[in-house]
């Protein structure tokens, strides 16, 4: 494929920075990668992966011949990065993000964006409940979409470029404001894992029933929460403090539709549970159809296990 940037800094080289790095090699995207992250056990284990051909501590000394700069950390700390950055981006380089909420990272890294530079956040909606740079593949993307939320002066020709690299990778590009891009994301990412990590501490926390007894029989349905109650904790803590008022909005209404459920159950309310359970049924459906899971049973594990 062809080369499609000169120089690409990844700033953070965890799940999602290392995957981006897999597909730049193997697709031959750029003439060159420089790789930062802030500690020397991940950048010597990035080395060890052969993840780049340049490494450095120093988020500012990466950005310096960089025609591409991709900040992959957790969404709290990309205002840290932008200021760290800001005095040594070339004019013309494109600027971009992987960070999970999108109005918080643009209040963050917008103000220290140089004139001339293209600062375009982005989200590929793909990932697991892995982390750090062992973590991540060639394929995370495939498939997938990934939402760019352009300001309303972002260049069109720098925001095609961005456009291309990931589909190149593999995803289904995107255009979204940011708050719009916050409040679709709080509904079918953020309160999910809110849901499975409270599932998940409140089974830890019952006295009525053993760990060793929820562990055991979990295949009946809590094992599914815990594949989402296991994703990394910081990253998590920076989506619900810097996507906190879409998150509350979405908590309340499932709060007040969980309240119904409650009633239904209470009162032996039968047709309502069964309609609920049969439009919920549908919508597993759709996302089957759409390519966005496998239609195998139980997630395919059963094939899984036959391996
Ligand atoms: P990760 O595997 O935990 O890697 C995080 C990277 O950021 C590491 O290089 C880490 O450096 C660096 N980092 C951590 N804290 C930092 C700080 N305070 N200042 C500067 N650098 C810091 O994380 P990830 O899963 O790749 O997530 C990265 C971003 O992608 C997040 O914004 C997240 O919201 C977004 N995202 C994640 C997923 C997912 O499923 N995981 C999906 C889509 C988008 P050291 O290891 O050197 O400390």
């Amino acid at each position: 494929m062809a080369k499609q940037f000169d120089t690409i800094a990844l700033v953070g080289i965890g799940l999602i920075g290392s995957s981006i790095a897999r597909e730049i090699k193997d697709k031959g995207l750029a003439g060159s990668v420089v790789v930062s992250t802030r500690s020397d056990a991940t950048l010597k284990r990035a080395e060890e992966l052969k993840l780049g051909d340049r490494y450095t501590t120093s988020a500012a000394d990466a950005v310096r011949d960089a025609d591409l700069i991709i900040v992959s950390v957790p969404v709290g700390a990309s205002g840290a990065v932008a200021a760290e950055i800001a005095a040594n981006l070339k004019p013309g380089a494109i600027v971009t993000d992987v960070g999970s909420t999108k109005g918080s990272v643009i209040a963050q890294m917008a103000p220290h964006m140089p004139q001339g530079v293209h600062f375009i956040p982005g989200h590929p909606i793909a990932g697991t409940e892995y982390s750090g740079p062992d973590a991540g593949f060639i394929g995370l993307f495939k498939g997938r979409w990934c939402i760019l939320t352009p300001l309303p002066e972002t260049d069109e020709t720098a925001k095609a470029k961005l456009r291309t690299f990931w589909e190149t990778m593999g995803s289904m590009v995107d255009d979204m404001d940011a708050e719009h891009h916050d409040k679709v994301l709080a509904i079918v990412s953020h309160l999910p894992h809110i849901i499975a990590y409270n599932i998940v501490g409140t089974a830890d926390d019952l006295e009525a029933v053993t760990e060793s007894e929820v562990i055991k029989y979990s295949a009946s349905g809590f094992r599914d929460f815990t594949r989402l109650a296991a994703s990394d904790p910081t990253m998590w803590r920076d989506v619900c403090l810097h996507n906190k008022d879409a998150i509350l909005e979405m908590l309340a209404r499932f709060s007040e539709d969980l309240a119904y459920l409650q009633r239904a159950i209470r009162w032996g309310d039968g047709d309502k549970l069964f309609d609920l359970f049969t439009r919920t049924r549908a919508i597993r459906r759709s996302i089957i159809q759409a390519g966005q899971d496998t239609e195998m049973a139980d997630f395919g594990r059963h094939a899984m296990d036959q391996k």
